[in-house]
């Protein structure tokens, strides 16, 4: 698997079918294979806290999912492939398990959004099994609870989406206790499956401004978005401090 290095962090150099075929294997492989997904703002933060840092160097397969990553790889003089949007990603992938019998649980999001999402999938998807769900606004006395179920219902596929970097963190710090194929960490992605949120029109995501679309819809992402070009025109100097 070739891979570009960011920070030192080494990301996937793969289109979409190329991910789709790296991380499926994973599922029969059941070896609670980490995969995340970050976008130029996780990268800000791996930079800069030492715990996102610490996190994101333990996941064993790391996707580009933002235009601000490929912008970087490309500052570096190593450019990225595509960007490769997790939300796409996991629909693929749920097709396959689909075909191949294989079990998901969706982890996270408001209540009743996991179930909206389980239900429109459904809809595409009438053999898929979603061996269950649970929303994201659980306390820590209900984790040993919350992986129990998970590890009982013989689950391949486990989708973690508790917005970044808790679902990184959640993920590598229970990774230990967990018997699954593989996690993904997918931050608002039960919203759009749902249809609680909507994903940009193609076009705005073929020109790489879905970041835009999204600043639209919720304005207080702008001050954390308003830093990121300072971060990566700083990228060519911080990777070679
Ligand atoms: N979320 C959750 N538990 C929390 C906080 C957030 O399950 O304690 C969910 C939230 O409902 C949403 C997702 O995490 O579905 C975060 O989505 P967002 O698009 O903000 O992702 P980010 O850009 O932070 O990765």
């Amino acid at each position: 698997m070739s891979t570009v290095s960011i920070l030192g962090l080494p990301i996937q150099n793969v289109t979409m079918a190329e991910a789709v075929e790296d991380v499926y294997p994973f599922l029969s492989e059941r070896k609670n294979r980490i995969v995340v997904t970050p976008n130029a703002e996780i990268l800000q933060a791996y930079a800069t806290d030492p715990k996102v840092h610490e996190t994101l160097l333990q996941a064993d397969y790391v996707i580009p999912d933002g235009i601000g990553v490929v912008l970087a790889s490309r500052k570096l003089g190593t450019p990225l492939k595509e960007k490769v949007a997790g939300v796409e990603l996991a629909a693929h992938l749920i097709a396959r398990c689909e075909r191949d019998g294989k079990r998901v649980y969706f982890l996270g999001a408001k209540p009743g959004v996991a179930e909206l999402a389980k239900a429109n999938f459904l809809k595409k998807h009438p053999k898929l099994i979603v061996a269950g769900l649970r929303d994201g606004y659980f306390q820590p006395e209900d984790e040993p609870q919350i992986i129990e179920e998970i590890n009982s219902l013989n689950v391949d596929m486990l989708f973690v989406c508790l917005g970044a970097p808790r679902q990184e963190i959640w993920m590598v710090e229970h990774r230990h206790l967990l018997k699954v194929g593989v996690m993904l960490g997918l931050g608002g992605s039960l919203d759009v499956f749902a249809g609680t949120v909507k994903r940009a029109p193609r076009w705005m995501i073929r020109l790489g401004l879905e970041w835009l679309y999204r600043i639209c819809k919720e304005p207080w992402r702008l001050k954390r978005v308003m830093e990121l070009p300072f971060f990566l025109m700083s990228i060519k100097k911080r990777s070679q401090d």
